[in-house]
C-alpha cells in the first residue's frame, strides 16, 4: 500500500482501522495467553472486519477447504466464505447473522455446510460475536471460531443410516420380506382408525397355503421355505401400491385393502388365487391357497381377523383353493 498518495482523511480512516486491527489482534493474544484457548486440529479462528469487510483468519478455515495458503486472495472478504456455502443453508446463516447484526441475538451461531475446492462439502459449526463498535455504535469488528464437524455428521448419517435399517428390519419377515405379524397387525389397527375417521371402507384377506405340511414333508424344509417366499412376492404383486400384505403366521398371509368394500377385497383375493394356482413352483410342486374376505363393520380388530378366520376355514372345509367371503 502507497500510504503517501493518500490524503489526509483518508490516512486517518487507514490509521482508525490498522489500530482497529491491532486491538482485534490484542484481544486474541490475550485469550491465547490467559485463557490458554484450547487450539484442536479441527478448529479456525476468523475476524471480521465489519466497516471495510474484510476478514481475517487462521489458515485452517480455508486449508480444510482444500486450498493452500498461497491460492487465497490478499483480501479475502465475508462473501468469500458466504459464496461457498450449500443453497440448502446459505438463508438461514444469512438470518443468523442478521439477527446478531440487528441485536436481536446476542451471538451468531450457525451450522452448514461448505464447498470445498474439489466440490464436495464440510461441515463448519461456526459461532461469533460483535466484538467493537465506533464511538457512535456502529459495528466495527467481529470474531469468531470455526469447527470442522464434518466427521462428527458423517458418524451421524450412518447412525442415521442404521436406525433406518433396524426400523425396517424391524417390521420386516425375515424370509418373505413381507410386514411381519406385528406390523401388519399394527397396520390393521391404523387402517381401521382411517377407515372410521373418514367413514371409508376397509377389508381384509386372511390366506393360507394348502396342505404346506405335505409339501414340507415331500420336499423339504428348505423347498418349504422357497415356496412361501414365491407366495410372498406372487401376494406382493398381485395387489396395488396401497394394498398391505403381511406374514401373518407359518404359511398365513394377512392382506388389507383399504377403501375396498366385501366385494372389491372379494376379487382382488380372486385374482390372487389364480395367480398362485397357475404359478410354476420349484420340482414342479402344485401349490394353491384358501382365503377369507371380510369388510370391516364396527367390530374390533381380533373379532374382524376371526371372522376372516372363518371364511377361510369354509374355504378349507368346502375343498380348498377357494375364496369365501363375509358377504353384508
Ligand atoms: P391346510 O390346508 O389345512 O392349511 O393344511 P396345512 O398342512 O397347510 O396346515 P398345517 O397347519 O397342518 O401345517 C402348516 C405347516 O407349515 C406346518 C409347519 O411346519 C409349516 N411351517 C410353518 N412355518 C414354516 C416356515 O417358515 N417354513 C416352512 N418350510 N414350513 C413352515
Ligand atoms: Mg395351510
Ligand atoms: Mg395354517
Amino acid at each position: 500500500m502507497n500510504y503517501e498518495k493518500l490524503s489526509k482523511g483518508e490516512l486517518i480512516k487507514k490509521i482508525d482501522e490498522l489500530e482497529g486491527w491491532i486491538s482485534q489482534f490484542k484481544r486474541k493474544e490475550v485469550e491465547e495467553l490467559t485463557l490458554e484457548f484450547a487450539w484442536t486440529g479441527n478448529l479456525g479462528h476468523w475476524y471480521w472486519n465489519y466497516k471495510t469487510n474484510e476478514v481475517v483468519f487462521n489458515p485452517l478455515k480455508v486449508t480444510t477447504l482444500g486450498y493452500s495458503v498461497d491460492e487465497i486472495p490478499e483480501v479475502v472478504n465475508y462473501q468469500f466464505f458466504t459464496d461457498k456455502l450449500h443453497p440448502d443453508d446459505y438463508e438461514r446463516v444469512m438470518n443468523e447473522m442478521i439477527l446478531h447484526l440487528k441485536g436481536v441475538s446476542p451471538v451468531y451461531e450457525a451450522e452448514y455446510r461448505i464447498k470445498t475446492k474439489a466440490g464436495d462439502w464440510r461441515w463448519y459449526m461456526d459461532i461469533g460475536k460483535i466484538t467493537q463498535r465506533d464511538s457512535d455504535g456502529n459495528i466495527e469488528f467481529l470474531a469468531g471460531i470455526v469447527f470442522d464437524t464434518t466427521e462428527r455428521h458423517e458418524l451421524l448419517d450412518q447412525i442415521e443410516e442404521k436406525n433406518k435399517l433396524l426400523s425396517k428390519l424391524a417390521i420386516t419377515d425375515g424370509l418373505t420380506q413381507l410386514y411381519n405379524h406385528q406390523a401388519i397387525y399394527e397396520k390393521l389397527v391404523d387402517e381401521i382408525k382411517r377407515s372410521k375417521r373418514y367413514q371409508s371402507n376397509v377389508s381384509i384377506l386372511l390366506l393360507d397355503i394348502d396342505h404346506f405340511k405335505r409339501i414340507n414333508d415331500t420336499h423339504g424344509h428348505e423347498v418349504g421355505n422357497s415356496v412361501l417366499k414365491k407366495v410372498a412376492e406372487r401376494i406382493g404383486n398381485s395387489v396395488r401400491d396401497v394394498d398391505m400384505v403381511g406374514r401373518y403366521g407359518g404359511e398365513e398371509f394377512l392382506v388389507i385393502f383399504p377403501n375396498s368394500n366385501v366385494k372389491q377385497a372379494h376379487n382382488a383375493a380372486e385374482r390372487i388365487r389364480k395367480d398362485i394356482e397357475k404359478t410354476e413352483f420349484p420340482e414342479e410342486i402344485k401349490v394353491t391357497i384358501s382365503g377369507g374376505v371380510v369388510e370391516y363393520q364396527s367390530e374390533n380388530v381380533n373379532e374382524l381377523v376371526d371372522k376372516a378366520d372363518q371364511q377361510m376355514y369354509r374355504a378349507k372345509q368346502s375343498g380348498r383353493n377357494k375364496i369365501m367371503s363375509w358377504m353384508i
